[in-house]
């Protein structure tokens, strides 16, 4: 059978591509909580191979009585780690209010799932020129989930990720449900380049791995993994947070499978 695969849009984020032939690693902690903290994931992160550092500012919580991120004080903390370490930032925006504070420091919008029907902030991302990483909503179906897309699209702004990150199903042995037919799907029907989260689709650590490599298998462009360096510390989501012994192994084994299906690892010059 002849590929069905649509070729696909390539997002650049400084010196890394999304959507080119390489897959690209996006990794960090779910939340920045201190600037040791920050600095010591994102080195971990680096050592074992990502491309993108990712850390929550501010945080969108289902408990109102979790932690809620450090908000406005971690711009700093973001900015310097940043800088110290040259890799590029993905980050999450959860109010448009925040575009002022957050553009000249982050790399790449993330849209969370709570935020993917938010259509006033996808406007407003629209109109800026920022790579903007739009997760599924967990009870998006994959048109509602292109149709977001195409607001930012269409208010300006073609520099649209798509990242699955599990849906809401019956099943409770797993935090979501990691629909990766939506994956080959989306690499068929649209595009737009299209990289899994497993660490929110499962909320589980011991299956990052097999769910990175079924990801890559399915087609994804690349992977985002929380990562911490104590997750028994972690202030959000450490029941899903693997360190960066485990990241730098996970890679190895996507670089591996990589290998057999010309899905390289990314390479940076
Ligand atoms: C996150 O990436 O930290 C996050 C909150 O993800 P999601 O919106 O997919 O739950
Ligand atoms: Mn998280």
């Amino acid at each position: 059978m002849r590929s069905m695969t649509k070729s696909t849009r390539q997002i650049q984020i400084g010196q890394v591509t999304i959507g080119g032939p390489a897959i690209a690693i996006i990794a960090g902690p779910c939340s920045i909580e201190s600037e040791a903290q920050f600095l010591e994931a994102a080195s971990q992160a680096k050592k074992a191979g990502a491309h993108l550092l990712r850390g929550g500012i501010y945080k969108l919580r289902t408990h109102p009585q979790s932690f809620q991120g450090l908000g406005d004080p971690a711009l700093a903390i973001a900015e310097s780690v940043r800088k110290k370490l040259g890799m590029p930032l993905v980050s999450e925006i959860t109010d448009p209010r925040q575009i002022e504070g957050m553009i000249s420091i982050i790399d790449v919008f993330q849209v969370g799932t709570r935020n993917m029907y938010n259509y006033p902030l996808l406007k407003e991302l629209g109109k800026t020129s920022k790579p903007v990483l739009l997760k599924r909503s967990f009870s998006a179906s994959i048109e509602e989930w292109l149709l977001a897309a195409e607001y930012i699209e269409s208010s300006g702004n073609p520099n649209v990720i798509l990242c699955e990150r599990g849906i809401r199903t019956f099943e409770r042995a797993t935090r979501n449900t990691l629909d990766l037919s939506a994956v080959a799907f989306v690499k068929q029907h649209s595009t737009l380049p299209v990289i899994v989260d497993p660490s929110h689709a499962t909320g589980r650590r011991d299956l990052i791995e097999p769910m990175s490599l079924a990801a890559i298998a399915a087609g994804a462009d690349g992977l985002l993994i929380e990562m911490h360096p104590n997750a028994a510390a972690s202030l959000s989501d450490g029941h899903q947070a693997i360190d960066g012994e485990d990241l730098a192994r996970i890679l190895s084994r996507v670089e591996k499978l990589g290998q057999a299906i010309d899905r390289p690892i990314l390479r940076l010059a």
